[in-house]
């Protein structure tokens, strides 16, 4: 058996950034960004009002007050026509540009207004509710570099600079296969020693959580052959390819030989001490190196092989620098089984903020690697460490898997 970490780390060293691509704004939330974006329009672009109101000069109100002659009145998207003079006002609405002259605004719900004229209650300061130009972005400023991900106000910033497109590392187009004489197809009515394929579904999604483009490969019977001619087609189409069953030590577990056939030398077929999970085959393939993970069949085995092996690879494919998910130490309000098999256990578990501020662990789940309705109410992975005390009380490393669940109900 080999550690978790030299398992993980000889995936990772065979792994990098692919290409980058121009890609429409819009669809480039989430990605990373591939070159260093810089501003080439001022925002805002022109002095305008931040509020509805009135826009005047400062030095009017200087004895604390004043009563000033309103002599246009200024929309958003209009730009006034006239020069502000000395002891006049002008009405004006928020975004639009100041008039000539005009250096502060008095909101709305300060002025008093009688007929043409309004009064301003107080002195006002130059700049007083007024958007300069370039307050948010310069000209020439650097707004993202490589490795930066792009989040939805990302979007927005490169939107306010007129960019239809960015260069992005692609999304990753992820291919997956199931394989097993087992399985049955479709919807049809299960035969005698036949189950449902859950995997090929259950990474689907994964896949699409985990932002990658995910490509439905079928399933493929266990032959050599049959798995050949499916990861072999697969490697041509996709970015990286994930197959499951077939490499344990059942008599039909050829997965793991296709997968050294195909990688050359350098793939490999581990014995990772870790439950579940324990086997696992790697290798990169073909002419772009594409990544193969061969997954246990068992489906918890397979998620827990995705989180530990495929999901970092495949955020560093993305150019991901944060490649792991968010881990927190929780408190057990459940004793966790202590592990004696020299394994790291990866346990699913529910967390839930306590009322001490502490993350605490407040469920743990039937565990069975073949268990998969068992587990669906997990928010989290515990990492059982080899010869950890996991009574209530103390303390175990979590893997969030759904920081979502982790905030406020209602
Ligand atoms: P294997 O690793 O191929 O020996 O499979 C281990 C266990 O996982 C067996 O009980 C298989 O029937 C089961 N299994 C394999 N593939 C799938 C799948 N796609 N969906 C559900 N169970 C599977
Ligand atoms: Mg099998």
């Amino acid at each position: 058996m080999i550690e978790l970490d030299e398992a993980k780390r000889f995936v990772l060293e065979r792994v990098t950034a692919l290409e980058p691509e121009e890609w429409p704004i819009e669809k480039s939330s989430g990605c990373v960004v591939a070159t260093h974006v810089v501003a080439r329009e001022a925002v805002p672009g022109f002095v305008n009002s931040s509020m509805d109101g009135y826009t005047l000069r400062a030095s009017d109100t200087a004895t604390g007050s004043a009563r000033l002659r309103i002599t246009d009145s200024i929309h958003a998207g209009d730009v006034s026509s006239l020069q502000l003079e000395a002891g006049h006002a002008m009405r004006i609405m928020t975004g639009a540009p100041l008039p000539v002259g005009a250096d502060c605004v008095c909101m709305i719900e300060e002025a008093i207004v009688d007929d043409d004229f309004v009064t301003i209650p107080r002195a006002l300061r130059p700049g007083d509710f007024v958007r300069q130009v370039g307050e948010d972005t310069a000209v020439g400023q650097t707004l993202f570099s490589p490795g930066d991900e792009l989040n939805a106000s990302g979007v927005g910033v490169l939107a306010g600079q007129g960019f239809h497109s960015v260069l992005v590392h692609r999304r990753p187009r992820v291919g997956v296969l199931s394989t097993g004489n087992e399985l049955a197809q479709g919807e049809e009515p299960l035969g005698p020693g036949q189950i449902r394929d859950l995997n090929r579904p259950l990474l689907l999604a994964l896949l699409g959580e985990s932002g990658c483009l995910p490509i439905d490969l079928g399933t493929a019977r266990d032959t050599r052959e049959a798995i050949t001619d499916s990861l072999r087609q697969a490697v041509d189409t996709c970015d990286a390819v994930i197959s499951t069953g077939g490499v344990s030590v059942g008599d039909v577990d050829f997965v793991k030989f296709v997968i050294a056939d195909l990688g050359g030398g350098d793939a490999r077929w581990m014995q990772v001490a870790i439950k579940p999970g324990k086997p696992f085959a790697f290798g990169v393939v073909g002419p772009r190196q594409t990544p193969i993970f061969g997954l246990p069949g068992n489906p918890v085995s397979t998620r827990v092989s995705f989180e530990m092996f495929v999901r970092p690879a495949l955020r560093t494919l993305a150019g991901h620098r944060v490649i792991e998910r968010l881990a927190l130490d929780a408190v057990l309000d459940v004793p966790l089984e202590r592990p004696s098999d020299g394994k790291v256990h990866l346990v699913h578990v529910k967390v839930t903020w306590g009322e001490d501020g502490n993350l605490r662990v407040t469920d743990s789940m039937r565990r069975g690697s073949h268990l998969l309705n068992a587990i669906v109410d997990a928010n989290a992975i515990a990492v059982v460490a080899r010869g950890a005390v996991c009574a209530a009380g103390d303390r175990v490393r979590v893997v969030i898997l759904d920081a979502d669940s982790l905030g406020v109900s209602r």
